[in-house]
């Protein structure tokens, strides 16, 4: 089934409330989603949520913006992409490598369209695409942005009151917030609960760092993620064994997981499906952490249903992903199962809420991404169209 067009637009949501993280200078919502047609009329869905000051450790990487993506799905990547057969994934990844480097964002959002195009061709949820579930549900971890004390500790119990059983606090501008913070959770919250105080590089330097790990570790926390800004801070912090370290902005592709690897950088990897550009890159972290004894989770930039769904399927299909992931729980308005759990945007552009219970969210056996997207929402949240 050839692919005969491919559009990107923006569109942006509205926000429960205001979230932030060290780097940050952006307002989370805003997305490009991407629709893809064969012949027949087959329709895939696709997003990427991009952001312009998310550029990998140390600023390695370039970050992209709505504005970007749209440009290189319009101008650069459609162009080699349609023509395609739908199933064609790897050639489709290959052409675009050799149209443009870098751009995973935009590369992304026409991946993962691709195979909600390909499911629904086939009649196959996409798990099946990659290799078949090897567990039901995704245990997901709540967000906590960057915020004071008190009003983290809100939004925090109010997440665990969900049901939710893993939160992922954002730190890393003040050391003692961070860690009082987590003293406090662990002592409101119990052994259960898994806490991870993710610091966006911000304590830097690696003895900084050590020592910081150290007192998060004796206050309660079960790791940290990107603690440092550079490989070889982030070998020198694992190396001290303190608190298990995880590999986020340290790690986009296959050649950095295999550096993170090689050079001892972390215990954990965060595997995005937009830093490695969709599905196929990301299979590749995936195989060189499962080979390696890697745990892992699977994170992203807050998205919104489309490249949620995307983000679940995944998790579902790869043995490594056994950490809880920072997935939120994407629903329509009025129709949230959680007030904190997972619920970043007060509004969706797919038409059922995800399904949640436990602590876990589950997805359905619908052919490709398991979603529906509503065409008047879709509409109402176009920046694009006046
Ligand atoms: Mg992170």
């Amino acid at each position: 089934m050839k692919i005969t067009s491919i559009e990107a637009f923006p569109i942006r949501l509205p926000v429960r409330r205001d979230f932030k993280w060290a780097g940050l200078r952006e307002d989370l919502g805003g997305f490009v989603v991407v629709r893809l047609e064969t012949e027949g009329g087959v329709i895939g869905w696709g997003e990427a949520t991009p952001l312009p000051d998310w550029g990998g450790a140390a600023g390695r990487r370039g970050g992209e913006t709505q504005a970007t993506v749209c440009a290189m799905v319009r101008d650069v990547l459609a162009p080699v992409v349609v023509g395609l057969d739908v199933s064609d994934v790897n050639a489709a990844r290959l052409a675009m490598d050799r149209a443009a480097i870098g751009n995973s964002y935009a590369k992304l959002s026409i991946d993962i369209a691709l195979h909600d195009a390909w499911g629904k061709v086939l009649g196959q949820p996409v798990y099946r695409l990659l290799g078949g579930k090897v567990r039901d549900s995704v245990r997901f971890a709540h967000m906590v942005g960057l915020m004071g004390h008190a009003e983290a500790m809100d939004e925090a119990l109010g997440a665990l009151a969900d049901g939710c059983t893993a939160l992922q606090i954002k730190g890393g501008v003040d050391a003692d917030r961070d860690i009082e913070l987590i003293r406090e959770l662990r002592r409101e919250a119990g052994d259960g609960v898994f806490l991870r105080l993710d610091a966006n590089q911000g304590y830097r330097t690696a003895r900084n760092a050590i020592d910081i790990l150290a007192r998060l570790r004796e206050a309660g926390a079960d790791g940290c993620e990107q603690p440092g800004a550079n490989m070889s801070s982030m070998a020198a912090i694992t190396a001290r064994g303190g608190l298990p370290v995880m590999a986020d902005e340290s790690c986009w592709d296959a050649v950095d997981a295999m550096d993170v690897v090689a050079n001892g950088a972390a215990d954990w990897i965060s595997i995005y499906l937009a830093k490695a550009g969709g599905f196929v890159g990301a299979r590749k972290v995936s195989a060189i952490a499962e080979t390696m004894n890697i745990p892992c989770d699977v994170n992203g930039s807050i998205e919104s249903g489309i490249g949620n769904a995307a983000n679940l399927h995944f998790v579902l299909s790869q043995p490594c992903v056994t950490l809880p992931s920072v997935i939120p729980v994407n629903a329509p308005a009025g129709s949230h199962p959680c007030a904190y759990a997972g619920n970043y945007y007060k509004d969706d552009i797919i038409t059922e809420a995800m399904t949640v219970r436990d602590g876990h969210i589950f997805v359905t056996e619908a052919p490709g991404l398991g979603i529906e997207i509503d065409g008047a929402k879709l509409a109402q949240y176009r920046q694009d169209r006046g």
